[in-house]
């Protein structure tokens, strides 16, 4: 079977109902039963107000261990081999000691959870909805972490807000070599699909606005921008009508450089191989184009090192 890649997943959208029978979850302070019912989302405004079930864990990374636990073993049973998990801004410490300190001991403890079988890298994300000041505070602290090893890219997250105001910050990342993800096109147009591009980004999150012109695609092609699009993320959000008409087929017709995730596989009930199947079921791809799109997936990965080594078969040729 094909090592599955996945390279858009939230650390706070891991969160399922299924799993507040486990002891370790269960111990958290969450309300079950407004998780139960709220789960899984349908609509935008819904998805918000989802997120506040998981806000009393916002702030304690340690919390969140007893959910990514049960994950990494999801992640595995499902035949995931990588996985690029994004750690809101908020979970991570300002001071800078305190910061290294946690983040040292999450990923060691993330190592143990890799079991040799995934691996699971960091990237930093925050929204756009601060002042330049704070995304630059933000931008200070991911360096120091890409620095040292802890993350493996930034993403830009959130709800979709025009990025000049962060010139700044944003060409620090550059200037660092830092490799950046920006969601842009989820729920907006295409003008903001093209201001995202300015910043070089590897890859952008979901980017259905960018459909909408055809100029646009061309660029992203042309400058080997890999998309990552998100399915029943997109229906439940309401972001796409229905699956038929989601531009997964546009991206496919076309030969863009794309491979799918789950986005909140929590809200939206959703796993990396559901999506894939309902990929094949809806546009009948074949299972080579499956392992077409894996091997993008992995070229398209923000780590330098396979500490699995068992993906070189993604990286022989067709
Ligand atoms: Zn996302």
């Amino acid at each position: 079977m094909t090592p599955l890649v996945e390279l858009h997943c939230h650390l706070d959208g891991l969160l399922d109902p299924a799993m507040l029978s486990d002891p370790g979850v269960a111990r958290l302070p969450l309300d079950h039963e407004g998780l139960r019912r709220d789960t899984p989302v349908q609509g935008r405004a819904a998805f918000w107000r989802w997120f506040e079930h998981s806000r009393a864990l916002e702030g304690h990374l340690a919390r969140y261990q007893p959910i990514l636990k049960l994950q990494a073993q999801r992640w595995i049973h499902q035949g995931l081999r990588y996985v690029e998990l994004m750690i809101g801004s908020s979970e991570i410490p300002r001071d800078h000691e305190e910061m290294r300190a946690q983040l040292g001991a999450f990923r060691a403890w993330l190592d143990t959870q890799e079991a040799g079988r995934v691996q699971i890298e960091l990237l930093m994300a925050f929204g756009r909805d601060r002042s330049p000041e704070a995304v630059d505070e933000i931008i200070t602290r991911a360096l120091a972490l890409y620095e040292m090893g802890l993350i493996v890219g930034v993403a830009l997250a959130g709800r979709e807000l025009p990025l000049r105001p962060f010139d700044r910050s944003l060409h620090r990342l550059r200037e660092a070599g830092v490799p950046l993800e920006i969601h842009a096109g989820e729920w907006s147009g295409p003008a903001l699909v093209w201001e995202a591009l300015a910043y070089q980004p590897r890859r952008l999150g979901h980017a259905v606005g960018a459909f909408e012109a055809p100029w646009l695609l061309e660029v992203i092609k042309a400058r080997r921008v890999h998309l990552e699009l998100c399915l029943t993320s997109n229906l439940r959000t309401g972001s796409v009508a229905d699956l038929a008409a989601h531009p997964v087929g546009q991206a496919r017709a076309l030969g863009l450089d794309f491979s799918l995730s789950t986005d909140d596989p929590g809200p939206f009930q959703c796993t990396l191989p559901g999506e894939l199947r309902r990929f094949q079921a809806t546009f009948g791809a074949s299972d080579a184009e499956i392992e077409a799109m894996m091997r993008r997936a992995w070229a398209a990965r923000f780590a330098r090192l396979d500490r699995l080594g068992g993906l070189a078969s993604l990286e022989a040729a067709p």
